[in-house]
């Protein structure tokens, strides 16, 4: 476990300007050479060592409580800034965190991003990822009741989003978005429906080779299960802690 002073070495504050109210206000961010991966789970989500930056993705401007994911929050349309003055700034009651984030933390701030999005009508990957992103917070939790309703509505927006949106998405191609959404639907057991997105990846064949087999194993899996062959201790670990291809894209 770090201590707290280790904590605070790992992070910094950075200055943004809000594009909403154009207010000036600080935001923790992880310095890039705190980063350390020590494993992946089969829908994306990273396992860090020393600090995690996932409790840091989220931007929150405490004048007019525009809040998005680091990645979003510049990009916000005038339309969109009328939208969060009269749903949002007109309720808000400013926020204070301590100077350390935790997944308690981390899920009221994603929270507040995915109220803002809804706010704004925001396009279905956004949604989408903000709600995969509560749902990975959840599963360091331990709450698989609300991993699961969260890994839902990710689901929901990320197979619209799918047929509606341009790629990439995040950092994500196309073929890796058709294997997200098989392992969603794996995860959420429409096992039937896991089995053809992961046949599409297999069957593209522009698609990338690792990710063909990460398709094939969670294939396999899903097979493996329905024959009633793999023991439950299969079933724990079948998250694959190994640093894996898709650490890149987040
Ligand atoms: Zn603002």
């Amino acid at each position: 476990m770090e201590n707290k002073n280790d904590e605070l070495a790992y992070l910094y504050d950075k200055t943004v300007t809000c594009p909403v109210c154009e207010s000036t206000f600080k935001v923790r961010a992880v310095k890039k050479s705190s980063y350390r991966i020590l494993g992946q789970d089969t829908d994306f989500f990273i396992e860090y060592g020393k600090i995690n930056p996932y409790f840091y993705d989220i931007w929150m401007c405490n004048t007019c409580g525009y809040t998005a994911m680091k990645h979003d929050f510049p990009k916000i349309r005038e339309s969109e800034k009328e939208l969060v003055i009269s749903k949002i700034s007109s309720k808000w009651h400013p926020k204070s965190y301590p100077n350390i984030y935790n997944v308690n933390i981390a899920i009221e701030r994603f929270k507040l991003s995915l109220l803002n999005y809804t706010a704004i009508n925001a396009s279905s990957s956004k949604k989408g990822m903000n709600c995969l992103k509560l749902a990975w917070m959840y599963r360091l939790t331990g709450n698989k009741q609300l991993e699961l309703s969260f890994l839902k509505n990710a689901l929901e927006s990320f197979t619209e989003a799918y047929t509606s949106e341009s790629f990439p998405m995040y950092g994500l191609s196309r073929f890796a978005m058709l294997y997200l959404i098989g392992e969603l639907n794996r995860r959420l057991g429409n096992n039937e429906e896991a089995l053809i997105w992961f046949g599409q990846v297999i069957g593209e064949t522009n698609a990338d080779q690792k990710l063909k087999n990460k398709a094939r194993e969670q294939k396999d899996l899903i097979r493996a299960l329905q024959k009633g062959n793999v023991e439950e201790t299969l079933l724990e670990n079948d998250d694959d802690k190994k640093k894996g291809i898709f650490s890149k894209f987040f």
